[in-house]
């Protein structure tokens, strides 16, 4: 279906507390489906940045704001969290037509995005500081306090649940945010943003910048205000960020790509294991940072295991990612879907086999959008470039094991570690692999599964620091220590 006949987003940059055009070019985004234009928008400037940077910096201060108790802060995170759910299927929608994620799939984003913002104003309500145990004639406080203004630099495969998840620790610490979103994909901070005005977010305490991340978001690396950056993305711009970062010593949280490894034992559930495998690949398209995109399958199953996965593939529903019944949409754009192609002939060229896929489906339904198919390859080696790079695409390969010190070492021999899928019914296999991985995250009988207080991040290339979880409150937040004298007595030093 065709997105809106006439789109226009006006006013679509938030700037020390008000909508307006941003500066810079004006652009459009497009649906993936159909390559429709869905969203008439200015780039934000670096002239912009700084306006919305010194900005914050003075309302985050003000009492409005920082005289703010923590329930005070909180109702305002809870309210937020109601004002998503009052609007979830609009947002769900709007968030399919920026990036042409099943309708299914962008209404699980909406809602967790709403149980992130509900979950940080418990943990914001709730969170203590600590008088420590004292070791002389003095009290020993340690405490935390806000940050300042912190940037947020998103991509565009989960606009909202990536967004939900810097912004609301952010804001629960007590910072002022500016949000960069991905070019391509800036409604949903637009929105999140109008949501947290109507909730009574001070102005000034969130401002959205569309626009490049080589301008908008670097000039919010590089201002001396902005005291840290989260940031999720390619693992190529989070080395760039963590360089600039370190010029300044600004904390950054670098959520970036991953080569996650599935692993299917000899004793798996093979039910369980194909559909988790085909899941952790195939959803989202496999534009997902913990996209299970190598399967090590035990040889004693393989055979069986990839005439059913090859079965359950064709079976997968491919296309308008406004029915009900997709499961797997377009890629983002056509330029992404060339380098998956790319990437395919790379495949063939190392050695690999298609199993399945390979090619853009075929019927006048995929003409106009960046569909490609579900493909899995088998016959690569590990070593190969496909087994290397994040492909970030429903590309799969396959690969038996036998021995399991080899099967680990394989595994491990990637630059990414972000996440990994282990199925077996051995509680002991299970716990030696997994100890054994170096991924943030270990799935085990399940994958792709999460929770908002479960911390997530990766190890190697794909990142440092977490995000979720209460105490990612406090990567938003100095800590502070007080030493209290209660000695009646002088130092004895000026005796
Ligand atoms: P990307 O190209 O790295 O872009 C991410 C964000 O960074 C975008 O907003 C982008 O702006 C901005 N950016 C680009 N260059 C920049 C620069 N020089 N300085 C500051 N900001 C800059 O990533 P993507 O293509 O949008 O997303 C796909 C990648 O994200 C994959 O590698 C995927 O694995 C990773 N990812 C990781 C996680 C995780 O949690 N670990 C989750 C989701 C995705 P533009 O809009 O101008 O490009
Ligand atoms: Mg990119």
């Amino acid at each position: 279906m065709s997105a809106t006949s006439k789109p226009s987003t006006p006013l679509n940059a938030l700037i020390a507390g008000q909508w307006r055009d941003a500066s810079g070019p004006e652009y459009f985004t497009h649906y993936p489906h159909d390559n429709s234009k869905v969203a008439h928008l200015h780039a934000a400037t670096k002239e912009d940045v700084d306006e919305a940077v010194e900005f914050a910096e003075k309302a985050r201060a003000k009492p409005s704001w920082a005289g703010l108790k923590a329930h005070e802060r909180a109702g305002i995170l809870s309210r937020i969290a109601t004002g998503i759910k009052n609007r979830s299927e609009e947002l769900a929608q709007l968030q399919r037509l920026d990036n042409g994620k099943p309708i299914n799939e962008t209404r699980a984003l909406v809602a967790s995005a709403a149980g992130t913002f509900q979950y940080f104003a418990s943990a914001c309500e709730t969170l203590e500081d600590t008088i420590t145990p004292a070791r002389g004639d003095f009290i020993t406080m340690s405490m935390h306090e806000p940050l300042g203004v912190v940037g947020a630099i998103t991509p565009w495969n989960s606009p909202i649940a990536s967004e939900a998840q810097k912004i609301a620790p952010a804001l629960a610490a007590g910072c002022a945010v500016v949000v960069k979103p991905a070019e391509i994909t800036p409604r949903m901070a637009i929105e999140l943003a109008k949501i947290a005005q109507e909730a009574g977010l001070p102005d000034g305490i969130l401002s959205v910048l569309p626009g490049k991340g080589s301008v908008v978001g670097d000039q919010l690396i590089r201002h001396p205000k902005i005291k840290r950056i989260a940031f999720t993305g390619s693992t190529g711009v989070g080395l760039g960020i963590a360089q600039l970062a370190a010029q300044k010593l600004m904390p950054t949280s670098l959520e970036l790509g991953g080569k996650s490894p599935t692993i299917v034992c000899a004793d798996a559930d093979l039910d369980h294991a194909v559909a988790g495998v085909l899941f952790g690949i195939f959803s989202s398209s496999g534009e997902s940072c913990i996209a299970g995109s190598r399967a090590f399958v035990h040889k004693s199953v393989y055979h069986e295991f990839k005439s059913r996965l090859i079965s359950a593939t064709q079976h997968l529903r491919v296309g308008d990612p406004s029915l009900e019944k997709t499961q797997m949409g377009p890629l983002i754009t056509q330029a992404h879907r060339q380098t998956v192609e790319q990437y395919v002939e790379l495949g063939l060229r190392e050695g690999g086999q298609i199993l399945f896929g390979g090619t853009r489906p075929k019927g006048s339904d995929f003409d106009r959008g960046s569909y490609f198919l579900p493909t899995i390859f088998e016959g690569l080696s590990n070593q190969t470039q496909m087994c290397r790079q994040e492909i970030f695409g429903p590309v799969l390969a396959l690969l038996p094991w036998s021995d399991e010190q080899d099967l680990i070492t394989q595994c491990n021999d990637n630059d990414y570690g972000l996440a990994s899928g282990i199925w077996s019914k051995d509680y002991k296999t299970v716990w030696r692999i997994g100890r054994a991985l170096q991924t943030g995250t270990v799935w085990v009988n399940t994958y792709k599964t999460f929770s908002i207080s479960t911390p997530f991040g990766g190890v190697k290339m794909s990142g440092t620091g977490r995000e979720k979880g209460r105490m990612s409150i406090h990567e938003y937040m100095n800590q502070k220590s007080y030493y209290w004298g209660l000695n009646e007595e002088p130092i004895p030093w000026s005796k």
